[in-house]
């Protein structure tokens, strides 16, 4: 399983965990809380890594689902020393090599408050049905297009945008109306050029957004 690489990388880069147990494995890094969930059944193979959330004016991760305190889900169930309960918090679904190192250059930036690098999401790739390798189309390289300008960092969603967000949807999924697992999701995409203005952003709740996810 890929949480158990995330769970021996942690080991490695921030020593022995200080809480083990069914639903959790949790390392102090610095003043920093890091969990990484083990209780949860992955139908695909990610890792779940939550941490605390960034200054206001530091990137998300792309990768990371946005909890506000007090309701989220992280309201308890997977506070930690350095990741208390009732405050903000990042859940981070983590997929591969390549965002495990960013992640880890992440936390060790945010242990030691320097500027937060980007945790890119790795492109999933698309399997090709059998049969189709017949297709491909020869072109010219020359008509290939210039590479597009690196899109700009995510950035936290202020504090103010959040409570104002929180507040509009009433503290619940705009979709199917729960309470639980809520977290802030972009309208349009960030990766579309979605900002974190109050009308971007809308309540979810986890389901609801992993199932958004899935259609885009
Ligand atoms: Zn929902």
């Amino acid at each position: 399983m890929f949480k158990d690489q995330v769970i021996e990388r942690f080991h490695q880069e921030f020593g022995n965990p200080d809480r083990v147990r069914s639903k959790v494995t949790a390392f102090n890094a610095g003043a920093l809380g890091v969990v990484v969930q083990t209780d949860q059944p992955n139908r695909e193979d990610a890792a779940f890594v939550w941490l605390p959330y960034p200054p206001d004016d530091q990137p998300v991760p792309e990768i990371a689902l946005e909890y506000a305190g007090d309701s989220g889900r992280h309201s308890g169930t997977y506070a930690s020393a350095g990741l208390e309960k009732g405050q903000p918090a990042l859940k981070l679904i983590v997929r591969s090599d390549a965002e495990l190192n960013d992640v880890v250059a992440y936390i060790k930036a945010h242990t030691s408050n320097a500027t937060l690098p980007a945790v890119k999401a790795t492109p999933r790739v698309a399997t090709l049905e059998a049969g189709t390798e017949g297709t491909l189309i020869p072109v010219d390289l020359n008509s290939m297009p210039a590479p597009k300008p690196v899109a700009p960092r995510r950035e936290a969603i202020p504090r103010a945008v959040q409570r104002e967000v929180w507040q509009r949807d009433g503290g619940a999924c705009v979709e199917c109306a729960s309470r639980q697992l809520l977290c802030f999701d972009h309208i349009v995409p960030f990766s579309l050029g979605g900002s974190n203005t109050v009308r971007n952003l809308q309540l979810l709740c986890e389901p609801c957004n992993l199932s958004k996810g899935n259609r885009i």
